[in-house]
């Protein structure tokens, strides 16, 4: 199946014609430094099932012969790979519908961080509807590309 995606500011989109069967988070302080987040959250492409639509990657070299690629323009991280692999592991957080990519296992397990069982279990919970008009001026005001291609972006 078909899936699409980009980074937040829309400078870059990608195709990807199928999905490997290893969609999965990694716990390793490389990737939680490289996504500023407590996981990378990843699934391959093979490099002949993968498009750049718009745009070309900046690309940060974690190690050699390893790249991590992300928008030069709004930060977003969007690749993980081996430069001499087969396959491209990408952000599944950037994909236009990412509740359609489950997980199948996770990574570096030793580097789990213990925020991620606080998880469900915080005393706070607050919702968009808590902060109604914080939530609506944001809307308002949104640079996100959307969850789909678009023809021309920004808009004129
Ligand atoms: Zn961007
Ligand atoms: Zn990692």
């Amino acid at each position: 199946m078909t899936m699409t995606g980009g980074c937040q500011c829309g400078a870059l989109r990608f195709r990807a014609e199928r999905l490997m069967d290893n969609p999965h988070v990694c716990h390793c302080r490389m990737c939680q430094k490289a996504t500023g987040n407590f996981f990378a959250t990843l699934v391959g492409v093979k490099k002949p099932d993968l498009t750049w639509t718009r745009g070309q990657a900046a690309v940060f070299h974690s190690s050699d012969g390893i790249g991590r690629g992300f928008c030069r323009d709004c930060g977003t991280p969007l690749f993980f790979h081996r430069e001499a692999g087969g396959h491209v592991s990408m952000s599944i957080g950037a994909f236009d519908n990412p509740a359609a990519i489950p997980l199948e296992f996770e990574w570096g397990i030793e580097g789990r961080l213990p925020q991620i069982a606080q998880l469900g279990h915080v005393e706070g919970y607050v919702t968009e509807v808590d902060d109604a008009d914080g939530a609506a001026k944001a809307r308002a005001t949104n640079h996100q590309h959307p969850d789909h291609d678009t023809e021309v972006w920004p808009p004129a």
